[in-house]
């Protein structure tokens, strides 16, 4: 066995680190690659370069290597490299390739071209605005919006007649011999008469161009659920845009804004109602009517109510049908002042203000003011 010094198979000093090891492998693996270099004894070459590198760039394997140089390896006497599990060690020449030419070199043909993939088509997002009413019980709504749908004509093949590619004879991919510096290979590359796909058709759809699809106002009917709120999204399957070469089409999503009602206010599916009382509805209590989302209650309003004070009613909120929860009504009292009195009101007021008014509150604030 007369074998060298893996240092030098590499032209690297004992000490190289693992970026000099990894940059002088890669310069002689270029040079020596048998793909690439036909000179007699350069594939003998480049075996020795692959077998070096997979020594030195292994920490354990240097050690030893440092410690016992070829004699590490050599397993049993069998001499050679028997000794040694070459396995998972492979140059890979579009490995080296790709770092002599970049990342524009044409070896990316192994999957074919992606443009005659199926795709999904795209969702597409409609606002729509919605009154309070129907926001709160649902509703039925037509909604015209422009989307692409597959072409009846060819069914969104985009042509008639499918026929066998016969540039590439079906297989997708065209053969060559590519030429460089570096010598000569056999490189694929995507057919580009029928995009890789094999096949072509011998005549072009003239409805969609060959697009498959064609831009089409469609009025499409849709269900609101009740209990809808501003800013929720709807999804109606398969209503967005056609997809690509039998691709399913994308989602229709309806995003809604409802308008304010004049007088409920909504708190997710509870309805808060101000109520106005007069000031003899507040210190007497009284009967009132109240309007609920769907009826009219009539409620008693008991003595001494006062502003701000609230009163559930419960089960009178919405009926959200997506979650199938029902919320409360509250109603929430405010007394309001008369805007002018009479003569009459005004001699009662001025009689009712002779007597004693006052509560606990107004009793303990006196106190406080006057505290010396
Ligand atoms: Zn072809
Ligand atoms: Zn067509």
């Amino acid at each position: 066995m007369n074998k060298k010094d893996y240092y030098e198979v590499l032209g690297v000093s004992k000490n190289a680190t693992d970026a000099e090891l990894k940059s002088a492998f890669r310069k002689l693996a270029k040079q020596y690659h048998p793909d690439l270099n036909k000179e007699a004894g350069a594939e003998e070459k480049f075996k020795e370069i692959q077998e070096a590198y997979a020594v030195l760039s292994d920490p354990n394997k240097r050690k030893q290597y440092d410690q016992f140089g070829h004699a590490a390896f050599e397993n049993n006497g069998a001499g050679g490299f028997s000794g040694f599990d070459f396995s998972g060690f492979d140059v890979d020449l579009e490995d080296i390739l790709g770092s002599v030419f970049g990342n524009g070199f044409g070896f990316s043909s192994r999957g074919g071209s992606r443009r005659n993939a199926r795709t999904r088509g795209d969702d597409v997002l409609y606002h729509m605005d919605l009154t309070f009413d129907e926001a709160v019980f649902g509703c039925e709504k037509d909604i015209k919006i422009d989307t692409s749908v597959e072409c009846s004509d060819c069914n969104g093949l985009g042509g008639h007649d499918e026929t066998t590619c016969d540039v590439c004879h079906g297989s997708g991919s065209i053969t060559s011999e590519q030429h460089t510096i570096l010598g000569s290979f056999v490189s694929k590359t995507t057919c580009t008469n029928c995009d890789g796909r094999g096949k072509v058709f011998k005549r072009r759809c003239s409805t969609c161009n060959g697009r498959g699809k064609v831009k089409k106002n469609r009025t499409i009917g849709v269900k609101i659920p009740s209990g809808i709120d501003s800013g929720m999204r709807l999804r109606v399957a398969g209503k967005g845009e056609a997809g690509s070469n039998g691709g399913p089409a994308g989602d229709l999503y309806l995003e809604f804004r409802v308008k304010d009602h004049e007088f409920f206010i909504r708190d997710g599916d509870d309805i808060y109602l101000t109520v106005p009382i007069t000031i003899t509805d507040a210190v007497l209590g009284c009967k009132k009517d109240i309007r609920t989302l769907d009826s009219v209650v009539t409620l008693n309003i008991k003595p001494g109510t006062n502003s701000n004070d609230k009163q559930r009613i419960k089960g009178r909120g919405i009926k959200n049908a997506t979650t199938g929860h029902t919320g409360d009504m509250y109603l929430i009292f405010q007394i309001v002042l008369p805007d002018k009195l009479s003569r009459e009101q005004k001699n009662l007021f001025e009689k009712l203000s002779d007597t004693n008014l006052e509560n606990n509150i107004y009793i303990k604030f006196t106190k406080f003011v006057n505290k010396k």
